[in-house]
């Protein structure tokens, strides 16, 4: 059995980070992670850029934390989005801001964020295990750890930094909520969050098609949640940036009857889209309604369009008032039943996970086991797209990694 100060159990983004302050501070730390490498989900995150954090202030990350944006107060302010670019340039990391804040390593290398995080950890000599199942842990005076291979270590403080559920391609399980609940923790049920939304309508001959500068509204009840910006159809809904927000604020709702709808010409109202098909129409007079639409909407749309409010091609003059009409709506208010959120694997992230109210937010300490710590989504805390999901891994690996003795 070999015994460690302390053992960190996943060695993504908030365990490494985690790893790398418990060494620093002179501890003797080992890191486990059943994949045969570190960081594999940090490897794909910003599509293999890293958009690593978001360089605006604490107000505008809590703003941005769907889930638990209080609890993050302390982590945030303990440790900023300015305290992480500060942590990378310094250990040799060049970084850029980009529209929205949103922070990359200037090579536009995920793979560089990884490089950077081992270097830390060599220099402060954490102990590195990959490929390795954990079996069992169990506490008397110390956390026991039982691997695969007969493998046993020892540790004084025990750091749980498995992720969620999401991408399990990238080694997501649930292990880490079933430590949690060993130790008697709470788990808010995982949902998914920042994914595509399925409907049911047939959209599948859009598949692919991307709106840009549109609004997307989902109306459940008396509740309605509106974004702005660009989004895409898949094969059986809809997903991209605006999709993956309104998903996230939507994922503990009854969505059995709720509807969404697009408004594909958001600066016109309905009244200034009148005056300028009126207007438009005149020029147009001699050409198919077909052929006009196309100036307004993507071709691929304009079929479904046209077939959605039932309207044949004709010539532009012969299209009477109430089509007109039937035109200007669906721009206004192109509509589809939604039927679910797609499934939590394929979610950006996993909302739910270890109750925050069982957690110290100044240390991210168990507030019920002394010296067992939970850092980054394996927390009941998520974010909207822009950095601010890695922010929570580094702020919570931090407060833990700088916390435990
Ligand atoms: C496609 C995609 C793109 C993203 N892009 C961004 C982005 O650009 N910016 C941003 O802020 N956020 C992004 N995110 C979210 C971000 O990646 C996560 O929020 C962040 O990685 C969470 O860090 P973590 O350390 O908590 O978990 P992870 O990074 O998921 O690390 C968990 C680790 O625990 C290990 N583990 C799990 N189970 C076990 C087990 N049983 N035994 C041993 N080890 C185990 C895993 O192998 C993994 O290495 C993206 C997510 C995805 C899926």
């Amino acid at each position: 059995m070999e015994k460690f100060d302390v053992v960190v159990i996943g060695g993504g983004a908030s365990g490494m980070m985690a790893s790398i302050f418990a060494a620093r501070n002179g501890n003797s730390t080992l890191i486990i992670d059943h994949n045969e490498k570190l960081g594999k989900k940090l490897f794909i995150t910003g599509k293999g850029r890293c958009n690593l954090t978001n360089n605006s202030s604490i107000e505008t990350h809590l703003n941005n934390i769907v889930t638990n944006s209080k609890f993050m107060y302390s982590a945030l302010n303990a440790f900023s989005p300015q305290d992480t670019i500060e942590f990378f340039e310094s250990n040799g990391l060049k970084t850029k801001t980009e529209r929205g804040n949103r922070v990359f390593p200037a090579s536009d290398k995920s793979s560089d964020v990884i490089k950077t995080l081992k270097n830390c950890m060599q220099r402060y000599g954490v102990e590195i295990c990959l490929n390795r199942q954990i079996e069992k842990i169990y506490k008397n005076q110390n956390f026991h750890i039982l691997c695969s291979n007969n493998k046993e270590y020892a540790c004084n403080s025990l750091i749980i930094a498995t992720g969620g559920l999401s991408y399990s391609g990238t080694g997501a399980s649930g292990l880490g909520y079933e430590i949690a609940k060993q130790f008697g923790h709470k788990i808010v049920e995982p949902a998914a969050a920042l994914c595509p939304i399925k409907v049911k309508d047939d959209v599948s001959s859009l598949n692919g098609l991307s709106l840009k500068n549109v609004n997307f509204t989902v109306d459940i009840g008396k509740k309605s949640f509106s974004e702005f910006g660009e989004m895409m159809f898949t094969y059986e809904g809809v997903t991209g940036p605006i999709v993956l927000s309104i998903s996230s604020k939507i994922n503990r709702l009854d969505i059995k009857n709720a509807k969404a709808f697009i408004d594909l010409k958001p600066a016109l109202t309905l009244e200034k889209l009148n005056e300028k098909l009126l207007r438009e129409f005149a020029d147009f007079s001699k050409k198919d309604i077909k052929t006009y639409l196309q100036t307004l909407l993507p071709n691929r749309l304009v079929e479904y369009f046209m077939h959605k409010i039932n309207l044949v091609n004709k010539k532009v003059a012969d299209i009477s008032k109430a089509e007109r009409n039937n035109i200007i709506n669906a721009l206004k208010k192109f509509d589809f039943k939604i039927k679910c959120l797609d499934n939590i694997n394929v979610g950006v992230v996993t909302a739910g996970g270890v109750d925050i109210k069982e957690i110290n937010s100044k240390t991210c300490e168990s507030k019920l086991v002394k010296n067992l710590y939970f850092c980054g989504e394996v927390l009941d805390v998520d974010a909207l797209t822009g950095g601010f999901n890695l922010q929570i891994a580094w702020s919570t690996g931090y407060l833990a990694g700088n916390a435990v003795k």
